[in-house]
Parts: structure tokens; sequence; C-alpha cells
């Protein structure tokens, strides 16, 4: 048994990730479709379930989105207060609190599409596959600065001999190295925050190597 309800221009705002602004912001409920089923198991049990359809907008930058909220009667977990039902929540487009995609149209062509796909990854919660593209990435940035080395280990040392990278920042880069080969070789998922951290990382890397030499030829002649 399943029943629909529509509800236009809801009252009041929520806190919700805006993909533009990169953080949490106040948003409206432009719409809301609202999904109620539930399925008879017999004996007086049964599952029941909402699923909330949102458009949404944020009242920053005036973004659109799409916000799918779900609760189910067997998702529930036990605390000290005893039974809690949880919200599985996914946004269209898909987005991740405080990843701010960088201008990639001024990156190699090479670098710009692992650099695509690893953010997809992230945003998706793919955690395994953000963690080998991390490691593409590296690789792909060190070929095409001409990095010398028969493996990325020697590579990544490389980089700092031709004044690439810093001391500090080959040190951090073999530790996304050691990251990316955990989730290739032994399928391992980094979480989150890791993921978050490594591609801050590898934007500030990318910024000094590509996105502010671009800028200072153009603007400084
Ligand atoms: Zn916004």
């Amino acid at each position: 048994m399943k029943d629909f309800i529509l509800e236009n221009n809801l009252e009041g705002t929520h806190k919700f990730i805006c993909k533009e602004c990169c953080r949490e912001t106040s948003h409206k409920i432009i719409s809301s479709y609202c999904e109620n089923g539930s399925e008879d198991h017999g004996g007086g049990n049964s599952v029941d379930w909402t699923v909330k359809n949102q458009i949404i907008q944020c009242l920053g930058c005036e973004n659109i989105s799409f916000r799918v909220s779900s609760t189910c009667s067997e998702d529930y977990d036990v605390d000290i207060d005893g039974i809690y039902h949880y919200e599985t929540i996914k946004y269209y487009p898909s987005r991740f609190e405080g990843l701010k995609a960088i201008n990639i149209y001024l990156l190699p062509v090479e670098v710009q599409g692992i650099y695509q796909e690893t953010i997809l990854a992230i945003e998706n919660e793919q955690n395994i596959l953000a963690g080998i593209g991390i490691r593409a990435l590296i690789e792909t940035i060190c070929k095409d600065q001409k990095a010398e080395g028969k493996d990325l280990n020697q590579q990544i040392n490389s980089l700092h001999e031709k004044s690439i990278v810093t001391k500090e920042g080959v040190d951090i880069l073999h530790k996304l190295r050691v990251l990316g080969n955990k989730a290739a070789h032994e399928v391992q998922a980094h979480n989150k925050e890791q993921l978050s951290l490594a591609i801050q990382i590898i934007d500030h890397m990318l910024d000094g190597t590509y996105i502010i030499p671009h800028k200072v030829s153009r603007v400084l002649k």
C-alpha cells in the first residue's frame, strides 16, 4: 500500500549542503513529493517507509537542486535512549561538504579527466575508487611534469629536485601514495576525512603547478 502527497513552498528554512557554496547553508524546500508505503508481513507485522523527494534552493547562491530523504521501519539503531530510526539522505547532483572543485580547464587534459573522476568518486562515497583516483592523479602529474625515476616513489622525490614540491610536500605525497596503494592492492577504503584532506593537498599542488602560473602569464605579462 502506498500513497503520495505533494506539498509546495513549504514554510521555514533548513540547513542542507549546497554544492556551489561547498558547505551547509540555509535552504528553502520549493516542493516535496512524499511517498508513504507499507507492506503487510502478516501477524500484525509490517515494513513502513517514507521517501521525501524534494526540490531545494540555497538561500545564499540561489542554486536549485534535488534532495531525497528516506526512512524505513527496518533501518534503525540502538543508543542509550533506545531505538531510533535514521534518515538516509542523497543529493542530486551529489556533493561533499568542504570540497571546492578548482577550475579544471587550466589543467592539462590528462589531469582534468582523472581529477574529475576522483572528485565524482569522493562525492558519491566510492571511497576505494577515490583512493585509487588520488594515486592515479599523482602519477599523472608526475608524468606531465616529466618526473624521473623507475617508480612513483622515485618520481615523487624527483618533483622536489625539480622544485615543484617542497620537502614537506614530498612527505605528504608519499603518504597519499601509500593511501592509494592500500586502496588499489588491499581494496581498503579510506574515510571521508582522509579523502577530503588528500584532495585539498592535491588542489594546492595543482594550484601552484598549473593554475597560478597560468594566471601570472595572463595578468603579469
Ligand atoms: Zn549555495
